[in-house]
């Protein structure tokens, strides 16, 4: 039987970087202890959610058509709503990602003449075409909904006094992204949710509170629902799926809120009612079941890699002993050379495509070339290791995902080997 050691050898690692990730992974055992209790405690959530709503095998079967008493689906979203604390959720296989979800959210509790406030600065790329704060066919400006943002202050905390002054008699709905996203500001963890979210009910009480939940699924142990958000709403190819989901979105909050979003999803009459779940049910549960351990591995992912190229001396988001409100990680590698090599080292470590090597192209809706690793089994899946970087200064890479620890790992030393090899990084003697 081999060693451990020459186990990472047959995968591209040499002793001397194995060597460096272990002393590191050293000085980390009590925050990873720390990982697993908030796992533990989420473990138990959803498995008591499942429980009540009486989860059985007949929740796996294939429907089609109209999907009307699709038991699986209903099933599903009742198991959503009690764990994240909600009267009601919309998770379905026809929300095709986490910004048609954050769309449908939107436009579906939006009406001409309101306005949508984001008081805690730009939201993620992806909703600017969705506001319309970039020009954009069917966008909220095009249906008459103006948008307000007041940004954060320079230490990344809420401007408060001129979020007073931001909300106004046309104020509906007010959106807060709690991941960072590929911005450097930090994220929030969800107190500070609760805070902003409780200082804008103070305001005016009847106005509707939306988080982007994106990342933060299952992070901390409670969620931005149990400090007053009216709905909250993420991707299933991220942390709720588990790794499992193939598609998906979901939408939990107050019984008014998912009421109109169904209503928008299909049709206003409709609602809820029709949707196949088309044979998807079972992953989506398991996912659901697996996703708290699932983001406990990619959590210890992205300390270990803060930790790692923090002691190289790589400025890195957020640092090695931050406490963490989602998963993703920023190191900033100061050169192209080092961007791709640390991105074709996360692709060699993949389970799917680990032989391709990804080179940097010019993607639509962005403004340099950008480089992306991902060995998925399911396509874009952030929740599974990847990486990307646009390759321009600072020359960052945003790091996410593992659906194991010990992939995470891998990933990250192959990372390292592969900017060792390069004589990009020199490992401290
Ligand atoms: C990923 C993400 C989105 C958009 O999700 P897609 O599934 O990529 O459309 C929105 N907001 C945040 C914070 C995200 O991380």
């Amino acid at each position: 039987m081999l060693d451990t050691t020459s186990m990472y050898n047959n995968l591209g690692i040499s002793e001397e970087v194995y060597e460096y990730g272990k002393k590191i992974e050293q000085t980390l055992l009590e925050r990873f202890a720390e990982i697993d209790r908030v796992a533990e405690y989420n473990q138990l959530k959803v498995l008591h959610a499942m429980q009540e709503c009486r989860v059985n095998e007949g929740c796996f079967h294939y429907a089609s058509g109209y999907g009307y008493n699709d038991r699986g689906r209903d099933v599903l979203e009742e198991v959503y709503a009690k764990t994240f604390h909600t009267e009601a959720a919309l998770v379905r296989p026809q929300i095709t990602c986490g910004t048609h979800a954050l769309a449908l959210a939107l436009s579906a509790n939006l009406r001409p003449g309101d306005e949508l406030l984001s008081p805690a600065g730009k939201p993620y790329d992806t909703l600017e075409e969705v506001i319309g704060i970039r020009k954009s066919k069917g966008s909220l400006a095009e249906y008459g909904i103006s948008y307000r943002q007041v940004d954060l202050l320079e230490d990344g905390t809420f401007d408060y006094e001129n979020i007073r002054k931001a909300v106004n008699e046309k104020t509906k709905l007010v959106t807060i992204q709690r991941s960072k996203g590929y911005q450097t500001r930090p994220s929030f963890s969800v107190k500070q949710i609760g805070e902003l979210i409780a200082f804008v009910k103070e305001i005016k009480p009847e106005v509707i509170v939306m988080v982007d939940n994106c990342y933060g699924e299952f992070v901390e142990t409670i969620e931005p629902s149990d400090v007053g958000a009216d709905m909250i709403v993420g991707s299933l190819i991220k942390n709720p799926g588990g790794g499992l989901a193939p598609i998906g979105g979901y939408i939990a909050g107050t019984e008014e809120c998912v009421e109109n979003c169904a209503y928008r999803l299909t049709s206003p009459g409709l609602g809820k009612e029709v949707g196949a779940s088309l044979g998807v049910m079972q992953s989506f549960f398991q996912g659901f079941f697996l996703a708290p351990t699932v983001v406990a591995g990619a959590l210890k992912g992205a300390i270990f890699a803060a930790n790692i190229y923090e002691r190289l001396g790589f400025p890195v988001i957020p640092n090695g002993v931050e406490s963490r409100h989602d998963i993703i990680q920023a190191v900033t590698l100061g050169s192209p050379e080092r961007v791709i090599a640390f991105c074709k080292g996360i692709q060699a470590a993949a389970p799917v495509d680990s032989y391709v090597s990804p080179e940097p192209w010019a993607m639509p809706g962005y403004d340099s070339d950008v480089i992306m690793a991902a060995g998925a089994f399911v396509q874009g899946s952030s929740i599974e290791l990847s990486a990307d970087g646009p390759i321009k200064p600072p020359y960052a890479v945003y790091f996410q995902g593992g659906l194991t620890w010990a992939h995470a790992k891998l990933g990250i030393l192959r990372s390292l080997e592969e900017l060792v090899r390069r004589g990009l990084v020199i490992l401290p003697e």
